[in-house]
């Protein structure tokens, strides 16, 4: 059958989860052969950079607290000076994408070993894209040496993220495993993946939006955004992503909020054109009828932005989105036309329902 003809590449990484998991963060440091390791993290989370760097002793060299989001070129120029300057051997990404999006940065061009310890569930970390923002246009490219080499997942570091936060980067990893679902390089282990990241993060996101201290339920919703991580890397992304990069790039739209409004309206244009991915969403979503809808539902239950409006879009934006979303070929398992598409993003824009 079709499903049976496929390529699949694994991906060369180690990945480490467990509640606690970081207290081995010396031992993966001292495997991967390094011995002088800069701590990258975001700004608001430099004390758990600090806490990081006190937990590995002499093999930090230090602490770069400067990671933004979408890598910014002079924060990557930054970045690489100071690993320059301080003679690193390699990089502990500590935080979200954008923690790890930084350190993707510095191994593009240092050639430099990355240790990854996730604390969103963006799914940065499972793969070779990297991203770099300049004039307001964020370039991708995948490259295979900013790919981690270890991955640490422990939900003890996710139980700090804020409800509201947690919910929309979950949204954001459900994303990535439905558009794998139906990727022109599909294959069978990564939808297998792709349900069971799904079926775990929808089951998950409601007991840590209760109540973001629930270990059991933070260490479900990681284990999901792992699988679904891993889909991102082994496949290519189509429709949703594209939008969602046209969004988030040209309108500077928040990357996990705009891949929750998103996501439902993608899902309902593309389903009737994917039955294997629908029929995979319909077991992961409790037997839910329709996926797309439920997945709305579930962003609208758990509180999450209904519409691209409220994110700040104006819409005579819409025109200018369709444009790009339209100007570069990708596969798609539904034609995507401008009248249709604007039809998608008016009703995303305006917080209706997704048909
Ligand atoms: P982020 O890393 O900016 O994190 C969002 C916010 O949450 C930040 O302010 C951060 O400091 C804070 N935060 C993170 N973890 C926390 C915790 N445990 N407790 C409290 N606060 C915490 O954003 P993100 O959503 O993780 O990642 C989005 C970025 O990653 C985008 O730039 C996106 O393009 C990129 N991305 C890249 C890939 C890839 O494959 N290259 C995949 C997914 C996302």
């Amino acid at each position: 059958s079709q499903a049976r003809t496929f390529t699949y590449q694994a991906l060369p990484m180690r990945v480490v989860m467990g509640t606690g998991v970081l207290d081995q963060l010396a031992d993966e440091i001292d495997r991967a052969g390094l011995k002088r390791v800069l701590v990258l993290c975001s700004p608001p989370q430099q004390a758990l950079g600090e806490a990081v760097a006190q937990l590995i002793g002499d093999r930090a060299v230090g602490v770069h607290p400067h990671a933004r989001m979408h890598v910014p070129v002079e924060s990557a120029a930054a970045a690489r000076d100071r690993v320059a300057e301080l003679g690193a051997d390699g990089c502990v990404a500590v935080g979200g994408g954008s923690a790890i999006g930084l350190g993707k940065a510095i191994a593009l061009e240092h050639d430099l070993k990355i240790i990854a310890v996730p604390t969103t569930y963006a799914g940065s970390e499972m793969t070779s894209v990297w991203g770099l923002t300049e004039h307001g246009r964020k370039r991708t490219g995948k490259d295979p040496r900013v790919l981690p080499v270890s991955v640490l997942y422990d939900p003890e570091l996710t139980l700090s993220l804020p409800a509201a936060v947690s919910v929309t980067s979950g949204m954001n990893a459900i994303a990535h495993a439905v558009e794998a679902l139906y990727a022109p390089d599909a294959s069978p282990i990564i939808s297998l993946m792709a349900e069971e990241g799904v079926r775990s993060l929808a089951a998950a996101l409601p007991a840590v939006a209760a109540d973001g201290k629930d270990l059991p339920a933070r260490a479900d919703a990681q284990y999901g955004a792992w699988l679904c991580g891993a889909c991102l890397g082994a496949t290519r992304m189509s429709l949703h992503h594209k939008l969602c990069h046209a969004l988030g790039g040209t309108l500077d739209l928040p990357h996990a909020e705009t891949h929750t409004v998103v996501l439902p309206h993608a899902l309902a244009y593309n389903q009737p054109a994917a039955p294997d991915a629908a029929a995979a969403l319909r077991r992961a979503l409790d037997g839910a009828a329709d996926p797309a809808t439920a997945l709305w539902e579930l962003a609208r239950r758990l509180g999450a932005p209904g519409s691209l409006r409220e994110l700040g879009m104006e819409q005579n934006d819409i025109s200018r989105i369709v444009e790009q979303t339209l100007a570069h070929p990708y596969a798609n398992p539904r034609q995507v036309t401008a009248d249709r598409l604007t039809r998608l993003l008016s009703r995303a824009w305006a917080g209706e329902p997704p048909t």
